[in-house]
């Protein structure tokens, strides 16, 4: 086994690997950013080595520098996690070449199966179902024209160095076909400087499903399969294991045919083989075809890990040192379902439109598996992938898993960013999904229902107002009111740009009356929930950074303007008016020059989806307008200069 090993990637992945390497006494070496100086697989890792600027290509697709930093640190051998060099033949060589262990199979494989066009012809080559279509060399449209129509409408055009969905186009009718080649040409030439495409049968009601695989160089064997048809634009929301209404048959034809696609180039280490099944008529042997092999480790792979016990990253580990396949195919076996949720920083309302933003506070289920790169007070930046943590869940049966997961995600506490967790507690509700009935069309089709957030409840003002107050029972029963305050006490909540005020009143045997605009509340603390109108609530409240969020059903964040509290605003005795949190610039009111009294708007800033006014601390005149509309800040970033009067 390895001494040492260095893990060329970031995120969850890099702090999942480290956190295998350790428990089997291997030491590791992280390589980072300057975006990532701070992050949270540095700080796991033994060692760390700095490789460059925050972009992607200054530093985690830098090979030459990730293959420099593993011999500086003497590190043996390389796992690139997925995404950025993972499927790289050239950084494989290189590693190679520079007496190093590439953690995962040939530059050879990952070779053969790199163009979907070619893959698809070696798999075919070995018995292995593939999707009817054309995937020949010839790129006329003319013939393509003819391939799609001899196929039968409706068909689908992929670019063969396709990834992620791009250049990729549904055709349902033969007089659209012109345009579609068109723009999937122009989008794969953009994207994977490759235009070539191939055209497939669109297969209808599809549901994507792939089986992971693992090889020695020499045999391999299949670790069952997992259902991916959870998808928003063809990318992957929730995954699961076992594929519901999988039967024993169709389970043995498809693990089969993925071995077979691994033994055919010599694998090595973990892939997965992607189907695509017509889920039209049921799960029926004759009814999935290959898609593409990924030669790599899978987001999802701890739902497989789930249902078999089996740590794939020890395995990875143990076959690049050298070691046989740890089992044969007759030791493994399926215990009970998983479920993985991927929580994002996203806004799902606006297209699944990716956040960022500093995570003020981050909770992750007591009873569930939790593989994040990030920790409270990390921040979501905008140059890499916005995961916040993959979510995972195992019971005995498929019903008892998904409980499970709808409960997890109850539990999972985010502030400080939008995520898409209202969105996959929803989903985690659909009815089809529960009955195990749904294609990759699902989400789509209901994405109205799914995307929509429910605006906060009396209870939940009610909830955030007592612990803006700080009278949540944190500072002791009595915080908040002296014997020398008044009894009532006031607090401006601001949410979604309405404004709010609620008044706290003191009732020294009881709970705190809570009066708002249209109603009122009773609230006091029970254990460690709440009692609202003598009901148990289980709800839990935090208050950062000039912002109370309440986590219960959809989780409500309100901004504080309590002039008590947080005035809302940064601002600095020299008239420096700053961000009071990363944010997008909405709108300047003042020009240099301009006279401003205490308390003028200045500014709009948009964080959190919520609109927020900066105001003048004093009166004074503009020195310097240090922004512009349009413009995303940083939490601190001077915003306006305020000279003295008379300057
Ligand atoms: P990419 O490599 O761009 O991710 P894939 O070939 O893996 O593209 O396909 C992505 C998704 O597109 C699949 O998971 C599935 O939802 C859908 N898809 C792909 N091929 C077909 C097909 N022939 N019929 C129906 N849906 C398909």
């Amino acid at each position: 086994m390895f001494h040492k090993i260095l893990i060329a990637n970031r995120g969850e992945i890099a702090c999942r690997v480290i956190g295998t390497a350790r428990a089997m006494g291997v030491r590791t070496v992280a390589v980072y950013s300057d975006a990532d100086v701070s992050a949270r697989h540095v700080a796991m890792a033994d060692e760390a080595v700095h490789i460059g600027g925050p972009r992607p290509v200054d530093s985690y697709l830098r090979g030459a520098a990730i293959i420099a930093a593993a011999q500086a640190t003497g590190a043996e051998a390389i796992h690139p996690g997925y995404g950025f060099l993972s499927e790289n033949p050239d950084f494989v060589e290189a590693v190679e070449a520079a007496g190093l262990v590439f953690i995962g199979p040939s530059a050879a494989a990952i070779r053969a199966m790199g163009l979907k066009d070619a893959a698809k012809a070696l798999m075919a080559q070995a018995g292995v179902p593939v999707v009817p279509g054309y995937h020949g060399a010839d790129q006329d449209p003319a013939h393509l024209a003819q391939a799609a129509a001899a196929i039968g409408y409706p068909i689908l055009i992929k670019a063969v160095a396709g990834g992620g969905g791009k250049g990729m186009r549904r055709v349902d009718d033969p007089a659209e076909f012109a345009t579609a080649l068109d723009s999937a040409k122009a989008e794969a030439a953009g994207a994977f400087g490759n235009d070539a495409v191939l055209i497939e049968k669109y297969v209808e009601t599809p549901r994507h499903i792939e089986v992971q695989v693992f090889g020695d160089g020499r045999r391999a064997v299949h670790l069952f399969e997992r259902d991916c048809s959870l998808q928003r634009r063809h990318q992957k929301v929730i995954e699961e294991a076992p594929a519901p209404g999988m039967t024993d048959e169709m389970r043995a034809a498809m693990g089969q045919a993925a071995v077979r696609a691994a033994e055919a180039i010599g694998y090595a280490g973990a892939g997965t083989v992607e189907f695509i099944v017509d889920a039209s008529r049921g799960l029926r042997p004759d009814g999935f075809w290959f898609m593409e092999m990924n030669t790599r480790l899978q987001v999802e792979h701890p739902v497989t890990e789930a249902i078999t016990g089996i740590d794939l990253v020890a395995w990875q580990l143990r076959v690049a040192s050298g070691e046989d396949l740890p089992c044969a195919q007759e030791d493994l076996a399926i215990t009970g379902h998983a479920f993985e949720a991927r929580l994002y920083a996203e806004d799902v309302a606006a297209g699944f439109l990716p956040a960022t933003g500093r995570l003020v506070h981050l909770r992750f289920p007591q009873y569930a598996r939790a593989d994040t790169g990030v920790r409270a007070g990390d921040e979501i930046s905008p140059w890499y992938d916005p995961m916040i943590a993959k979510i995972i869940v195992h019971g005995p049966t498929r019903a008892v898993a998904l409980r499970k997961l709808a409960d997890a995600l109850d539990q999972t506490q985010v502030a400080g960013s939008v995520t898409n967790l209202s969105f996959l507690r929803r989903l985690a509700a659909h009815p089809r999904f529960a009955a195990g009935d749904m294609d990759t069309g699902l989400i789509a089709r209901d994405q109205e229902m799914l995307a929509q957030a429910d605006a906060p409840s009396s209870h939940h003002y009610a909830l955030a107002a007592v612990a803006a107050l700080g009278l949540d029972g944190a500072a002791g029963p009595l915080a908040g009111f002296t014997l020398w305050a008044p009894l009532q006490r006031q607090v401006v909540l601001r949410y979604a740009g309405e404004v709010i005020t609620a008044v706290v009143t003191r009732d020294p045997a009881g709970p705190w009356q809570v009066a708002l605009d249209q109603t009122a509340h009773a609230v006091a603390r029970d254990g460690n929930g709440w009692c609202i109108d003598g009901a148990k609530v289980l709800a839990e409240v935090v208050v950062t950074g000039g912002a109370a969020h309440v986590f219960w059903a959809d989780a409500q964040s309100f901004e504080i303007v309590d002039p008590l509290a947080v005035a809302g605003q940064v601002s600095d005795g020299a008239g420096q008016v700053g961000a009071p949190m990363p944010g997008l610039v909405k709108a300047v009111f003042v020009a240099k020059g301009d006279h401003v009294t205490a308390g003028d708007r200045l500014a709009v800033m948009e964080a959190m989806k919520m609109e927020h006014a900066l105001r003048a601390p004093r009166d004074g005149i503009v020195a310097e307008v240090l922004v512009d509309v349009g413009v995303q800040v940083a939490a601190g970033a001077p915003l306006i200069i305020l000279a003295e009067h008379d300057a």
